[in-house]
């Protein structure tokens, strides 16, 4: 027998990919059910090639007899829902940032922390990183493991998609406009600045201290997944990439670390492939890590300005591993080693 899954923001771009992923791996669910806002009531979404299920309202659902609820309707609705599932008895995977930080509830990335699953029994919810972290720590970790990280500087190149639906129309729309001399502006709503034919040095709200919240995230949710004692200064940058984040990674370590030792630790990691040739083609870049699952780690080198450090730039499809595939991973582990069917 298997599972009754739930997906809660079925209609978005995370939504969308989940249906895809639990279709591809083949997740053991006996039945799926579509949840959006009372505006999707009705509207089709597929599961996988031959399926399509009629979204239901999320406000009305009745969550008892659900499993599993994967959830990505944004912060402010998993807040006021996610509780109530977990009432009824279902165990929520959620995307959005509200509970990350909550000590009830585990924050996970397979490949990393899969342990801290067993936490979910005390809230019934559990926690999918931000995407730039979901990727950084999929890369870190090995590396961690062979020299202790003290220190590391990230520099992020995001795209639209992880903005939303809306957002990845602002920058089709935008583009569009400027080739037939409309102004950005008359297309911008999502982005505090012009995003098609520019980047933006600012994601998520800005803090007292200067950072944003999107910078402060991968800090804060560094600590809690692999390590509190690494250091993390990051910045966070918007490009007019649809889809896939690239990251700039820079690294302290406490040991020595051979580069060579380095690359062979990320080539045998979970979830990381390495391209790396040092010539013309011979690293990956976003357009080339859409739809794929891996985390893409090229142009590894020593970083000689400090005693032992080491720069990276990686690359990952942010609807996949930086959230569908991280809570359908997560399900999957629960599914195996926690629930019983
Ligand atoms: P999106 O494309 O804008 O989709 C939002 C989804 O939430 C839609 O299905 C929408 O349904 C639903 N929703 C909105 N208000 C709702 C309500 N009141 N009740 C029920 N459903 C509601 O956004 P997304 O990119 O999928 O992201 C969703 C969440 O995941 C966000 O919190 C985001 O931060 C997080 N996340 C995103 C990424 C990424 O890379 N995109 C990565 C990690 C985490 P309607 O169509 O009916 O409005």
């Amino acid at each position: 027998m298997g599972y009754k899954v739930a997906v809660v923001g079925a209609t978005g771009n995370v939504g969308r990919e989940i249906f895809q992923t639990m279709m591809e791996r083949d997740f053991p669910a006996d039945e799926v059910v579509a949840l959006a806002s009372h505006r999707s009531v009705g509207h089709e979404v597929s599961y996988g090639d031959d399926v399509t299920l009629k979204c239901q309202d999320l406000e009305t659902y009745d969550f008892k007899g659900t499993d599993i609820v994967l959830s990505s309707p944004g912060a402010a609705v998993s807040a006021k829902f996610a509780p109530l599932a977990a009432a009824a008895g279902a165990v929520v995977i959620d995307n959005t940032s509200h509970f990350r930080m909550d000590p009830n509830v585990p924050l996970v990335v397979p490949e990393v922390n899969p342990e801290a699953i067993a936490g979910y029994t005390k809230s019934g919810i559990i926690a999918n990183p931000n995407c730039s972290t979901i990727q950084m720590l999929v890369a870190m970790k090995p590396l961690h493991d062979l020299a202790k990280i003290k220190r590391v500087v990230v520099a992020t190149y995001q795209s639209v998609s992880g903005g939303g639906k809306a957002a990845m129309d602002e920058l089709f729309n935008q583009t569009k406009g400027i080739f037939v001399n409309q102004s950005p502006e008359s297309n911008r709503k999502i982005f505090t600045k012009q995003i098609a034919f520019n980047v933006i040095p600012h994601i998520d709200s800005f803090m007292d201290d200067g950072q944003t919240k999107e910078e402060w995230k991968m800090v804060v949710e560094t600590a809690k997944v692999l390590d509190p004692d690494i250091k993390v200064s990051a910045t966070c940058v918007r490009v007019p990439v649809f889809i896939g984040h690239g990251e700039m990674i820079n690294l302290e370590f406490e040991n020595a670390l051979d580069v060579d030792d380095a690359r062979e630790a990320l080539r045998e990691a979970p979830g990381v492939v390495v391209i790396d040739h040092r010539q013309d083609e011979g690293y990956v870049t976003p357009a080339e890590c859409a739809g794929e699952d891996a985390v893409f780690v090229s142009r590894i080198r020593k970083d000689p300005s400090v005693k032992h450090g080491l720069n990276f730039w990686c690359v990952a499809d942010n609807l996949r591993k930086g959230a569908a595939l991280n809570a359908v991973q997560i399900a999957e582990i629960l599914a195996r080693d926690y629930l019983s069917k």
